[in-house]
């Protein structure tokens, strides 16, 4: 992209750098003037979901991003709030009901910021019957999400998972019996 310098809006003379503001834009200043300009740079439409996964999974700041967007740390938290808000899709109902010994597989792909990526998959052919993000309080959203599977009418006859904690105290309370 083509950086123009920005120039003085009274003398027309093109501007210096001084400093930066505090979202880290920089901030020119005309030196015979003394007259300062935040200059824009002209950007397509930003993509707010490419910044998101930025955020969660290369653990990038709240700063560094508005460094590069040149949005507020602010502005970029509401829209994140979003995509933390949304599901992800529903999964296609597997019919299992003819096999005979199926466990459950818990897999957690740990993404930065304490995120979770949790995937549910069943030991017959390792089908994904469920997919959730957890953050904080894993052990409670992944109770939910292993009631969830029950209510889809899932049956398992135990547990397989990496033994994290919060995993372990999820299907401690959902499934007290079943070897895990
Ligand atoms: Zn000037």
């Amino acid at each position: 992209m083509g950086n123009k310098r920005p120039t003085c809006i009274s003398c027309k003379k093109p501007l210096t750098v001084w400093g930066k503001t505090p979202y880290g834009k920089k901030r020119y200043g005309c030196n015979t003037c003394r007259i300062t300009r935040v200059y824009r740079r002209q950007r397509i439409k930003t993509d707010f979901f490419s910044l998101f996964r930025q955020y969660v999974l290369w653990g990038h700041t709240y700063e560094q991003l508005a460094d590069q967007s040149g949005y507020t740390p602010q502005y970029l938290q509401s829209k994140f709030q979003l995509f933390f808000s949304q599901k992800p899709p529903e999964l296609p109902l597997l019919d299992l009901s003819n096999q005979t010994e199926i466990f459950l597989l818990l897999d957690g792909l740990w993404l930065k910021r304490g995120f979770i990526l949790m995937a549910y998959r069943q030991s017959k052919n390792l089908t994904i019957l469920h997919i959730s993000v957890v953050g904080r309080e894993a052990a409670s959203k992944i109770a939910k999400d292993l009631k969830h599977l029950l209510f889809l009418g899932y049956r398992f006859t135990g547990v397989v998972s990496d033994g994290g904690t919060g995993i372990v105290k999820a299907v401690g309370e959902v499934f007290p019996h079943k070897p895990h």
